[in-house]
This record gives structure tokens, C-alpha cells and sequence, in this order.
């Protein structure tokens, strides 16, 4: 007999249907920006959303097809979030890309994605300018701002103003239906080895994982809240906020490139924030601010802190000094990016303080909808015991199955002969509660202040220079960034070259701030038996080294 199917409609989740949402439960509900331009701007959901609906007209009359593109060099605010509904609600493609980045590897990225439209705020122009000419796949280039801002004359051709194009529509648009599975957004990750890679994540995936980012298990998010994203809207969709916050109809704090200490303090004060979430690094400055000057938080009630482990000491002053509860998470651009969150069961209250602390302080418990496990070298599952320390691989709707343009590459492996997992590059314990606790790093990159560093382009570098003979970067610790690049080198015999000649040699050809902190001369840099260079022992060897201060 043929299975009774379930007899409820067929409704695709459509990213486009958060925005709808709140325009119309939230309508009034502000969505708060500090621009580029240096001033504060006030919008609603319901603004947000008939202007992303003028902005589909818009991208449309500029020759937009569905899976087109439309690429963003932009900080967090309202124009970047009416991009992030007007090109995947209808039907295009918002690939949010990085401008920390080396302009080299801004083209590389974009030449990738073969970008159709590049939109882009006004501190970036510069920028643009200089790469326009690299760009062969744009066919439009939109700077966000309004009339008064564009540039008189500028060598790119055919610049559009976002303004202009939104304000000339009329908004009579309907927010097509489609397939849920199709793309609506690309996020590249530098945190893998090689060049960058693309996670394309579909309608479905996206609104699925906004529905479990507001659990209250996960950053439990409510229609009540404030909530300032400091993460930004290029590092994986700013861990889903924009979403989320359209999914409960909050009030949402933009503060664009402002994120040093003083501006966000005021943003918080100000706008009443009562929920952020960020990398620890920029949490230091905030918290610095704030000692400093002797100031408490008044409305801030939550922060969710992940990207990098979060120090055990910034938990406490948060929590302990501010009243600020600290949700330790962990997650991936492949996992769109919520993985874990540390919360506490109920049978936990029962525990003592310390050892209630040091479970928080763990990357935490899967939020459902993701399944993990942990794998020693052959495949097979390792016990959750709390101590036993294996590879970390996750699978669920919301995880990637493949990078973009790489069709026939499965990165995917298999867990006790089962395939269809992803091997996150992360080493972790997981205790026979679920919480699991990152021990180490299998992938080849570092992570300083939550931007990548690879450290194979470190090297190639180095061994670029003629009295290199062999160079390995590693991670070191770091008390801001959490990790900064070290150089391992060993000299060709009769070479000569210093730690400042050979630091001088990165400048120009990698970002400033990927430019190691440190050089370490050695006579020889231990590898496996088949030729690779043992990063594990490396770090272990240099885990004490001392970076200089900056
Ligand atoms: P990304 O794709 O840039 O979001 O980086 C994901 C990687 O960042 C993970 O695979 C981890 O290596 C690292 N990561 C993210 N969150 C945490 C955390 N809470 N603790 C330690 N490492 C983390």
C-alpha cells in the first residue's frame, strides 16, 4: 500500500517570506544604522521591505536573471540588508564579499562567482577603482550611497548610484515563488587550504537555520529585543542575524564600519541594545573601553561569542563585572554558521559554580537540525566521553555537501562507513551530555581577530625569497587576535637574510595584517614520513613562543 502522504501546502521556505513577515507584523520596528557617511539613519522593517522590493525592479531592469550574482563590499547597515532581500528574493544570487581582504584575492573571489553586479560603499571606491578593470564578469557597479556622494568623475564605467536606482521604482513588485532549494546566497571561506571557497546556501537552508539561530537554546532571539550585530554581514551572513531578526521582527542596530570601543558603547547605550554577537576580539576593545571609563551597560543582557574560542577571563568580566551572559558558539562559513552553543540543562543548575563555568565555556550542543561526531583517522566514531579527542564532522540541512564550481570534488567522508559527512577541520571532545569542546586544529590556517590567514600563501612567500630554504607558518597565541602567524624558517646553507629583511618581503605581495608577527630560525623543520611538514609538532614546539608586543 502507498504511504498516506501528509496533506498539508506546499509553501517553499522563501528567504523573501522573513522580510514579508515582519514588514507586516513589525512594520514600525527600527532598523537603526551609523553609515559609512558618518551619520546615524532610521528605517523600518516595512521600509526595508518595499525598498528591497524596488531594488529586485531595479537589479531586473539592469538585465538581472535568475542565478545572477550581485555582489556586496559593504559593512553592516540598512542598504546591505535591502541587498540581502532585494537579490535573493528575487531569485538572485547576494554574495557577500570580504574587503579585509588583499585586492588581489577580492578579484580572485569575485572573478570566481563571476560576479554580475558589485555593489559597494563609499569607502571602498578607491578600492574599486583600482580592481574595475579585473572585474571582466561585472556588468554594473553600484556605489550605496545617494547622489550627493557620487564621485564627479570616476575611471569606472557606467557607476551607478544605489539611491537613484531605488528611488526610481515603484515598488509594485510580488515576491516571485520558486524552488527552495535554489541559491540564494555565497559566502567564500579562506579557512581552508588552497584558494578560497564558495558555500552556496539555498532558500531552505538559510530560513531553516534562522528558525533554529532564534531557539532559545541557540541566541534566542524575541520580537522584544534590540539586537546589534557586530559581526559582519560578509562573515557568513552575520551568523544568520539578518534573517533571524526578521524572523522574530526585532529592533536591529547597524553600526557599519564603527566597531571600535567608544562607538559601539554609544550605539548600545543609545539604541538600547539588549543582544550582540561577535568575534572576542572585538569584544576587547569594547570591554577596554568600558573599564577604562568606568561605564556599565545598561540594557545589554547577551552576547553570543564565537569564530575563535572564547577566553575563559572575557567570560567572566562580561558576566561577572557587566551582568552580561556570554553564549559561547562555534561554527563554520560551511555550516551557514551555527553549529553549537554552550546552554545549560536543567540538571546542570544542580552543579557548582566552577564546574557550571567551565561547561560554558565549551563550544556547546548542537542546536537540532545538526548531527555530530567525532572520528579517529580510520573512519570510526570515538566514544563521547569528554576526553576522547577526534576529528569533528557534522552533517544536517544547513551544512554544505559541496563548494561551489566543484561539482565533482565531495569533500564529504564517512563516519563508521556511512558517507555524507563534513569534516569540519576542527579536533574536539564531546561529553556524554553533548557538549563539545574544540581541542585543536587539523586544517592548515590561522585565525587572527576571526579573518583567515592561510598559511600556505605565508609560505609560499617566504620561500620566495633567495635565502629561504624551507618555511612553515603556524599559529602562535595571541592575547588580542587569539592567533597571529609565526614563521618557521630555515635558511639555504651560506644564506643570510634577518627577521626584519625577511618581514620586509611580505609587504606589498599579502594584506598588512597578514604579514607574520614573528620569525624563528631553525636548522631543520620536522615532516611526516610522507614529506609534509608536521604543523601539530611545529605548534606544539613553538606553543610558548612570545610574539613580540606591537
Ligand atoms: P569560519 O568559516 O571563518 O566561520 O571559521 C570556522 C572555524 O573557526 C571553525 O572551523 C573553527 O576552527 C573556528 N571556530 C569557530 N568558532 C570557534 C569557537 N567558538 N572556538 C574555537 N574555534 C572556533
Amino acid at each position: 500500500m502507498p504511504a498516506l502522504m501528509g496533506q498539508m501546502m506546499q509553501m517553499p521556505l522563501l528567504i523573501s517570506s522573513l522580510v514579508r513577515h515582519a514588514a507586516r507584523h513589525s512594520a514600525d520596528t527600527e532598523i537603526v544604522s551609523k553609515r559609512v557617511e558618518g551619520d546615524m539613519h532610521r528605517t523600518t522593517w516595512a521600509e526595508v521591505e518595499l525598498r528591497s522590493r524596488k531594488l529586485a525592479q531595479a537589479l531586473a531592469r539592469l538585465g538581472c536573471e535568475a542565478g545572477d550574482r550581485v555582489a556586496t563590499l559593504a559593512w553592516n547597515g540598512y542598504r546591505h540588508l535591502e541587498i540581502y532581500y532585494g537579490a535573493s528574493g528575487s531569485q538572485l544570487v547576494c554574495h557577500t564579499i570580504n574587503p579585509r581582504l588583499f585586492p588581489e584575492q577580492i578579484v580572485w573571489i569575485a572573478n570566481d562567482a563571476a560576479d554580475k553586479v558589485l555593489c559597494f560603499e563609499l569607502n571602498f571606491l578607491p578600492l574599486i577603482e583600482k580592481i574595475a578593470p579585473q572585474l571582466g564578469s561585472v556588468k554594473h557597479f553600484v556605489l550605496m550611497a545617494g547622489r550627493s556622494h557620487m564621485p564627479a568623475n570616476s575611471p569606472i564605467p557606467n557607476l551607478l548610484c544605489y539611491e537613484e536606482l531605488v528611488e526610481a521604482e515603484n515598488g509594485d513588485y510580488a515576491w516571485p515563488e520558486f524552488d527552495e532549494n535554489t541559491a540564494s546566497s555565497i559566502c567564500y571561506t579562506s579557512g581552508t587550504t588552497g584558494n578560497p571557497k564558495g558555500a552556496v546556501y539555498s532558500h531552505r537552508s538559510s530560513v531553516l537555520h534562522a528558525y533554529a539561530a532564534a531557539l532559545p537554546d541557540a541566541m534566542d532571539c524575541a520580537a522584544s529585543d534590540v539586537v546589534l550585530p557586530v559581526v559582519p554581514m560578509f562573515h557568513v551572513n552575520a551568523w544568520g542575524l539578518p534573517y533571524a531578526c526578521a524572523l522574530v521582527g526585532c529592533k536591529v542596530v547597524m553600526p557599519g564600519p564603527h566597531l571600535d570601543g567608544k562607538s559601539l558603547y554609544e550605539l548600545f547605550e543609545n539604541e538600547k541594545v539588549s543582544f550582540s554577537a561577535g568575534v572576542p576580539t572585538v569584544w576587547l576593545g569594547l570591554l577596554t573601553y568600558v573599564k577604562s571609563n568606568n561605564l556599565k551597560f545598561s540594557t545589554f543582557k547577551r552576547t553570543v561569542i564565537g569564530g575563535s574560542a572564547c577566553p575563559p577571563a572575557m567570560m567572566k568580566t562580561l558576566q561577572e563585572d557587566f551582568g552580561v551572559e556570554v553564549i559561547h558558539a562555534w561554527g563554520m562559513t560551511e555550516l551557514s554558521p551555527l553549529g553549537t552553543l554552550s546552554k545549560l540543562k536543567a540538571k546542570h543548575a544542580e552543579l557548582p559554580q566552577d564546574a557550571r563555568q567551565r561547561l560554558l565555556e565549551k563550544q556547546g550542543r548542537v542546536i537540532y537540525g545538526i548531527d555530530m561526531a567525532i572520528i579517529d583517522d580510520d573512519g570510526k566514531s570515538l566514544p563521547w566521553d569528554g576526553s576522547s579527542s577526534g576529528n569533528l564532522v557534522v552533517r544536517g540541512p544547513w551544512v554544505i555537501d559541496r563548494y561551489f564550481g566543484k561539482t565533482d570534488e565531495s569533500p564529504l567522508v564517512s563516519v563508521d562507513g556511512v558517507g555524507g559527512w563534513f569534516p569540519t577541520g576542527d579536533v574536539a571532545t564531546i561529553d556524554a551530555d553533548g557538549f563539545m569542546q574544540i581541542t585543536d586544529r587539523s586544517k592548515d590556517v590561522i585565525k587572527s581577530g576571526g579573518e583567515w590567514i592561510s598559511s600556505i600563501d605565508l609560505e609560499n612567500i617566504a620561500m620566495a625569497h633567495p635565502a629561504v630554504h624551507e618555511a612553515a607558518a603556524i599559529a602562535a597565541r595571541h592575547p588580542k587576535w587569539d592567533e597571529r602567524p609565526l614563521l618557521v624558517v630555515v635558511k639555504k646553507p651560506n644564506a643570510e637574510v634577518t627577521r626584519d629583511e625577511l618581514l620586509q618581503f611580505f609587504e606589498g605581495r599579502i594584506a598588512k595584517w597578514q604579514i607574520p608577527d614573528d620569525v624563528v630560525f631553525v636548522s631543520e623543520i620536522p615532516h611526516t614520513a610522507t614529506g609534509k611538514i608536521q604543523k601539530l609538532k611545529l605548534r606544539d614546539q613553538f606553543k610558548d613562543h612570545r610574539l613580540p608586543t606591537i
